[in-house]
């Protein structure tokens, strides 16, 4: 049943194909019909022009058109006759590009779309001064290429810790000071180096093993709500900072007093005294 339906239907269609094809050719030296076929071609150009969908189709065709050996000879034919070669049709895109650059406008190589040309990443070697490609294509290029490869961006993290922890630990701060909205103001001198032990808990700090562990180091705020500012600011373990929370020197005594296990209970005493020496 589905099949006879089928054939009936593409029986339909190459009836009206040769019946279009038939008044096509009856007609393709009439200049009215030919008039008409132009401006109708055109308005759907005009209509669909910034349509990436409808650009790639184009330009899928015109590749396809071109790669024939019909085409090659033609060209080559066209070339010899007249001398217009390849290089002068280079020369009309980039006076077109020079027109559009003129009314600081540039046309997207990515996405098709025209667009004024601060949506574009600067380039100095560009002759617009600009990238083919416009930001939002950049950027989309970016995300899918982190997306694609999330153990790049853990490298290159672990690579920033080592190189330079209090970079790293400021640039985390910010973020989440930001977050939190609480403000960080403070300098990198004003955090100084890394200490090889963390002052609070006497235990070797590590830098930079895989993942952030219990030992790596971490920027603490003495006073939480007071945010990374100078002086309220010391890099402590990871270990010691969660430890510590919110809490102030006399309530970690007391948690310390009332902890079930005896190496926590030392621990939070340890930073205990910490914060009582500090203030
Ligand atoms: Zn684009």
């Amino acid at each position: 049943m589905t099949t006879s339906t089928n054939a009936t239907i593409a029986e339909r269609k190459a009836k009206q194909a040769a019946r279009s094809k038939a008044h096509h050719e009856r007609n393709k030296d009439n200049p009215e019909y030919r008039a008409k076929r132009a401006a109708a071609a055109k308005a759907h150009h005009e209509a669909n022009r910034d349509n990436p969908e409808y650009r790639a189709k184009r330009r899928h065709r015109e590749k396809a058109r071109q790669s024939t050996p019909e085409h090659k000879a033609k060209r080559a034919e066209l070339a010899e006759a007249t001398g217009v070669r390849r290089e002068a049709r280079v020369a009309v895109r980039l006076a077109e590009a020079a027109r559009l650059t003129e009314t600081g406008l540039k046309r997207c190589t990515k996405c098709g779309e025209t667009k004024p040309l601060d949506l574009f990443s600067k380039n100095r070697s560009m002759r617009d001064g600009v990238q083919l490609h416009c930001k939002e294509c950049k950027h989309d290029r970016k995300r899918q290429y982190r997306a694609e490869h999330p153990e790049k961006r853990l490298a290159e993290e672990r690579r920033r810790r080592i190189a330079d922890p209090v970079t790293y630990m400021l640039s985390s701060a910010k973020q989440r000071a930001k977050q939190q909205g609480i403000p960080c103001t403070v300098s990198k001198d004003a955090i100084g180096s890394v200490p090889d032990i963390c002052p609070a808990l006497r235990v070797p700090l590590v830098l930079g093993v895989g993942l952030p562990s219990p030992l790596s180091a971490s920027l603490d705020r003495r006073v939480p709500a007071l945010g990374y500012v100078s002086g309220n600011v010391a890099v402590i373990s990871q270990r010691a900072n969660s430890l510590k929370g919110a809490w102030t020197a006399p309530e970690l005594y007391a948690l310390a007093d009332k902890s079930g296990d005896a190496v926590t209970a030392v621990e939070l005493r340890a930073v205990a005294k910490w914060l009582e020496e500090q203030s």
